[in-house]
């Protein structure tokens, strides 16, 4: 009798020593800690009960539907365990690129950055265990916006491809990208859609994203006037993605519902992107600019800087790195930069450019 009674406290230290050490895991690693527990279990010296070993069954069936539908999930969900709407302005220097993970969980990606940051933004996206894209959009067809598509393509399960409508003679500075994101599209059997004004690109019950702009009625040799703007709208919130659209773009749409709560500033915070009519319009409580660091073009502008600032708080990914906002469709529930940055706006003091 006393063996047994020694055996047992043994297997009763060894169990809670290994629960013990399931709880400190948590969910950082969910397949242990679900491993652990099962054991632990197994090892508890029940009292000899005949119906012993269908409790131990019983209390892993338990822990079994507990970790596949509480904690698989938010280890392996790229998005927030909470059904929202997240967006990540991905931090690739002097380029653009944009996660959107939808309410539901879909995936739409905004811009892959320049050539050589397509492995940044995969590399970004597979750490949050992407592996499909249901709505890869190219705001329009340059290098600094498609660039990094081929690596996209070669790495992800794409679904429905958009690129900014654009009229058919218009000058493209660098026809090679367009040339691959067209080549890498046909080879996964997608058609390349063209975004304009009407398009929709998602809608639910929860959520809409729609594109503004271009129109077919808009006049410009400037192919960045014709970049995809896109309205995502969840609930009572709004995120307003403008690519490098400027002002000749946004007073075409200026009699639109642009409301939102965070507004992607135009065309890397260039002085001729970001008009006040449109600001008003858009009424921002969060302005995100995706900018290089000193970068050549002195961008942001200083006056769009002033003009964002006196309504918006700013974000930019030179000074904050990759900044994550997140709307629960009633308000605007974080903001997240990768960095903080505590030095003065860089432009403030140097002399107005009027090109920017
Ligand atoms: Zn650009």
């Amino acid at each position: 009798m006393h063996r047994r009674n020694t055996l047992k406290t043994v297997r009763l230290v060894i169990s809670a020593a290994l629960f013990s050490l399931a709880i400190y895991i948590g969910t950082s690693n969910p397949l242990y800690t679900f491993i652990l527990i099962i054991l632990s279990l197994i090892l508890l010296p029940y009292p000899d009960h005949r119906y012993g070993i269908i409790l131990r069954l019983f209390a892993a069936v338990l822990t079994g539907i507990y970790a596949y539908f509480i904690w698989l999930p938010q280890y392996s969900s790229p998005y927030s365990f909470e059904n929202n709407l997240t967006v990540h302005f991905i931090d690739t220097g002097q380029s653009e690129s944009e996660l959107v993970v939808l309410p539901d969980g879909k995936i739409m990606l905004i811009d892959a950055g320049d050539f050589d940051d397509g492995p940044v933004v995969t590399a970004y996206l597979k750490k949050l265990n992407i592996t499909r894209i249901d709505y890869l959009i190219g705001t329009h067809p340059h290098m600094d916006h498609i660039g990094g598509m081929y690596d996209i393509f070669d790495h992800f399960d794409v679904q429905n491809v958009y690129l900014g409508y654009y009229p058919e003679n218009i000058y493209i500075e660098n026809p090679w990208a367009l040339e691959s994101f067209n080549a890498k599209s046909r080879a996964e059997g997608r058609k390349v859609t063209a975004a304009e004004e009407g398009t929709v690109i998602a809608e639910t019950d929860e959520y809409k994203a729609a594109v503004l702009s271009p129109s077919r009625t808009l006049e410009s040799d400037d192919l960045n006037q014709y970049s995809a703007i896109i309205k995502v709208s969840f609930g009572k919130t709004a995120f307003l993605f403008t690519g490098d659209a400027g002002r000749a773009a946004e007073s075409t749409i200026l009699d639109r519902d642009l409301k939102a709560d965070v507004l992607k500033v135009g065309h890397h915070g260039s002085y001729d992107a970001t008009s006040d009519e449109f600001l008003d319009e858009v009424d921002p409580d969060y302005a995100v600019i995706l900018v290089g660091w000193h970068n050549e073009y002195g961008l942001p502008n200083v006056n769009v800087l002033t003009r964002l600032h006196k309504r918006a708080e700013t974000y930019r990914t030179d000074y904050h790195g990759t900044i994550i906002i997140e709307s629960d469709g009633n308000r605007i529930v974080s903001v997240t930069k990768e960095r903080e940055y505590h030095g003065q706006d860089a432009q403030t003091s140097a002399p107005v450019s009027a090109a920017g």
